[in-house]
């Protein structure tokens, strides 16, 4: 099969190498977990327990009423010592339960399989995934209940599967798709029974053969599920460009994937849907790729949501060399952490701890107008137009200029020989946008 790409985008060192070929080693047990109530795009939870509780391990703590939500389970049996705000590593702080582990790891006796795909329907599948607290678990952390839940009229024919994973340094989905294949073909088809869809495909970048031969045994030839083989190119796993190169469908300017019927979802996040459904398993652990120059050990590990960064890279050797970044998630799209005291979250797919001689400290020049940037936008947009007006905070020339169509990929930052910082300064400028719509949009007093 001829692997499918896009236009635009780049290839970057993709650093996979000290971790690809490394199975998954469960994590120590935490002797404390801190479990943010907010780990998802939407409402945070409201804490269901409060200090001097005892909890079981998998035992709901957190919940709200929102529709856009996910509830948070507890990923140890033990005693809530307190909710209080804590660091966060991608919200800066955030409410959080913190929980003395008994050591015993007791399961909340509640936690019992749901039944099987042919007996559940597509609104007890729906609650199924809803309760189990699971989201995206790629980074974006959206509530995966609520994906497969479309307005009326939005039908859905296509649940995709991403398995591209082309954030540089990460192979927590490479080898969730060798170690977890079942789990992982179950899931797409439990997603495509809750939303109605009669296909289903998962998309791997080329880099990942052996992810590729595991899968396609997986399927075992059926008519309705395919694998699609990727070319290796950043980032071809951003939802807009998957569907490009996998159906050549286009999600409109504002759109989203489910106004060309499909809707993606994470290879890790259909495990957890397939675990949910098969053993009444929530989303409290999850697999993540702790690695960078700095890391003695580099490692795939399955870790508790609510277990420290600080533990996590311990455990892999500690610091081997003096880092210059720790980042959650990867170095393109990842969030720069300023201590290691925070907690993995759902979304976390990686630690990625940059020794000093990895990370770019020179300081930005002047634009040199060589175009790079534009070349490399797979959104097809002007960064360094965008960027300017950005700084000059005129954020009706850079809306002009589609700046809400960009994806964040951080293309344009790589390329750009003047290292500015293109990609933070349309952020901000997006930030400012979507304000002055809200504002807009809201009645006048
Ligand atoms: S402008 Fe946005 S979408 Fe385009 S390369 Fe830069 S970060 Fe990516
Ligand atoms: S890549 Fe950098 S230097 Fe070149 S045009 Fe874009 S912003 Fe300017």
């Amino acid at each position: 099969m001829t692997a499918k790409t896009f236009p635009g985008g780049i290839h970057p060192d993709y650093g996979k190498g000290p971790t690809a070929g490394k199975p998954v080693v469960r994590a120590a047990p935490p002797k404390t977990v801190v479990i943010p109530l907010h780990q998802h795009t939407g409402a945070p939870c409201e804490a269901l327990v409060k200090a001097g509780d005892e909890v079981k391990m998998g035992q709901k703590i957190g919940d709200t009423g929102a529709f856009v939500s996910a509830p948070v389970h507890a990923s140890v049996s033990g005693k809530v010592l307190a909710v209080e705000p804590r660091p966060h590593p991608a919200f800066g702080v955030s409410l959080a339960v913190v929980i003395e582990s008994d050591g015993q790891d007791q399961l909340d006796p509640e936690i019992r399989p749901a039944g099987s795909l042919d007996t559940l329907d597509a609104a007890a599948l729906r609650k199924v995934i809803r309760e189990a607290g699971i989201v995206g678990m790629g980074g974006a952390a959206f509530p995966t209940a609520v994906k497969v839940a479309p307005p009326p009229n939005k039908k859905i024919d296509t649940v995709a599967l991403n398995g591209a994973e082309c954030e540089p340094y990460l192979t927590a989905d490479h080898r969730v798709m060798l170690e977890q294949a079942d789990d992982v073909v179950f899931g797409l088809r439990a997603l495509m029974k809750a939303c109605g869809a009669g296909q289903g495909l998962i998309a791997i970048e080329d880099n990942k053969p052996d992810a590729i031969e595991v899968i396609h045994k997986a399927l075992g030839g059926a008519p309705d599920l395919q694998i699609i083989h990727l070319h290796t190119k950043y980032p071809q796993g951003s939802e807009k460009h998957l569907l490009k190169a996998c159906l050549n469908r286009e999600v409109p300017s504002g759109g989203l994937p489910l106004d060309v019927g499909v809707v993606v979802n994470n290879v890790a996040t259909a495990a957890a849907v397939a675990r949910a459904v098969r053993n009444g398993t929530p989303l409290y652990e999850r697999v993540l790729t702790v690695t960078g120059g700095a890391v003695a050990n580099p490692q795939n590990m399955l870790v508790r949501v609510g277990t420290s960064f600080g533990d996590l890279i311990e455990q892999c050797g500690g610091f081997a060399k003096p880092a210059g970044k720790v980042i959650n998630g990867g170095p393109m799209m990842g969030i720069a952490q300023s201590s290691l005291d925070v907690p993995v979250t759902k979304g976390t797919s990686g630690i990625l701890c940059l020794a000093r001689g990895e990370v770019a400290r020179d300081e930005a020049e002047a634009c040199l107008k060589c175009g790079r940037c534009i070349d490399a936008c797979p959104m097809y947009l002007m960064p360094l137009w965008i960027s300017a007006y950005a700084e000059r905070g005129k954020h009706e020339e850079a809306e002009r200029l589609n700046a809400l169509d960009c994806i964040e990929c951080g293309c344009c930052s790589y390329v750009c020989p003047a290292r500015r910082p293109l990609v933070q300064a349309i952020r901000l400028a997006k930030g400012e946008i979507t304000a002055r719509r809200r504002r807009q949009a809201q009645p006048a007093k």
